[in-house]
């Protein structure tokens, strides 16, 4: 029932305008519905963001689809995602053969995610911390995803991405950020484009405990 359901989700995106074929395959292949508090379940498929615990939201799927799109993904690129939520961004990551970095400042949603995705054969490293230091020991990394609203982009973040490497992050206000693609073209040179107007919850420096 829910592989039906994640076909016509994958009708859906693409009628929306996403054409990675790699993107497609895994939104149409990673289960959604674990990812979900019981509650919402029913609406797994449903191409919106739901609340997950702490007040945080699960990314709409066509989100998830377009962030991923913009990272212009080779297989065994190093990436780094802030914002571990539920997993579920990562675990789309994992299956595109990404080698992927993830980061929470919710204590609850680090260890809910870190328990959920290698019982289901992903395998992110998983890191509790604020993501707008990164990860300076583990970088520098080929693409970085960030998916929470930032009101700016956060130094560390364009220092620790490769040069070639692409950063794609919502930038705004609280209740509108515009998703920026930040591509660094050396050590000091970085080029942005806009890609329209999308809503997360916010990018909240230090941890929740
Ligand atoms: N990628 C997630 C979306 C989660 S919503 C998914 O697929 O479900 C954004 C997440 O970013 C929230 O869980 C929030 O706690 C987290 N977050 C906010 N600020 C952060 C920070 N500075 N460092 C790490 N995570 C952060």
């Amino acid at each position: 029932m829910h592989q039906g359901m994640r076909r016509k989700l994958v009708d859906e995106i693409r009628k929306k305008g996403i054409t990675d074929e790699k993107v497609l395959e895994a939104i149409g292949s990673v289960p959604r519905h674990l990812f979900m508090d019981n509650s919402f379940i029913q609406y797994a498929y449903v191409d919106k963001a739901f609340p997950i615990a702490v007040g945080q939201t699960i990314s709409q799927p066509y989100t998830v689809a377009f962030q991923s799109q913009s990272l212009e993904l080779k297989k065994f690129d190093k990436v780094l995602e802030v914002g571990t939520g539920s997993g579920y961004q990562a675990a789309v990551l994992c299956r595109m053969g990404a080698s992927v970095y993830t980061i929470e400042r919710q204590k609850i949603l680090f260890d809910f995610a870190r328990n959920l995705l290698p019982s289901l054969g992903f395998r992110p490293h998983f890191f509790y911390g604020d993501g707008y230091l990164g990860l300076p020991t583990y970088g520098p990394f080929d693409k970085i995803i960030v998916t929470a609203g930032a009101t700016y982009i956060p130094e560390p973040l364009k220092e620790q991405l490769k040069i070639g490497g692409i950063m794609v992050i919502p930038v705004g206000k609280v209740h509108l950020q515009i998703m920026k693609i930040i591509t660094r073209i050396s050590s000091t040179e970085y080029t942005e484009e806009d890609k329209g107007g999308f809503v997360f919850v916010p990018l909240l420096s230090g941890l929740s405990d």
